[in-house]
């Protein structure tokens, strides 16, 4: 696609730190580096976020996500953990509008990433969870 930051860096059209490639997938060095080897893994097909995958590009992208993870665990072997996040639309921190899956090494508890999961259980009663579960699974699409 035009004007798309990370097509580009699949046409090799601006430089990257790549690790990993092959016909359906790109991964390579995310240049923000929050932590040693934070890895972005997108698809070659130009989407902007997970609500434009179908299922086969889905398993294309999430089955190379274990390979690439058991590859930094490997050449880093200092490495305690692995926070996988992908943000979807500005709302949730999304910034470059070609999906991508961050792949966040962690080394220590004290490094420059941090994540909260406020706890909510009180704000809900069973039946309004159990209406909360009803709405989303009447809408998913078989
Ligand atoms: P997000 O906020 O989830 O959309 O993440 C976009 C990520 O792309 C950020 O972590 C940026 O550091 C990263 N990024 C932007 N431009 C480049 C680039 N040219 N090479 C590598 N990573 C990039
Ligand atoms: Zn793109």
């Amino acid at each position: 696609m035009d004007n798309c930051i990370f097509c580009k860096i699949i046409d090799q059209e601006i430089p990257s730190h790549k690790v990993y490639e092959d016909e359906k997938v790109y991964a390579f060095l995310d240049i923000s580096q929050v932590t040693k080897g934070h890895t972005l893994v997108i698809p070659k097909k130009h989407v902007s976020d997970v609500f434009e995958y179908d299922e086969d590009l889905a398993a294309e992208v999430f089955t190379r996500i274990p390979k690439i993870a058991r590859a930094l665990e490997a050449a880093f072997p200092e490495m305690q953990g692995l926070n996988i996040l992908n943000n979807n639309k500005e709302m949730a921190y999304q910034t470059v509008f070609h999906s991508h899956v961050h792949l966040l090494p962690r080394y220590s508890k004290e490094d420059d990433f941090s994540i909260h999961f406020g706890h909510h259980m009180e704000d809900y009663t069973a039946d309004q969870l159990a209406e909360i579960a009803k709405q989303i699974e009447m809408q998913v699409k078989k």
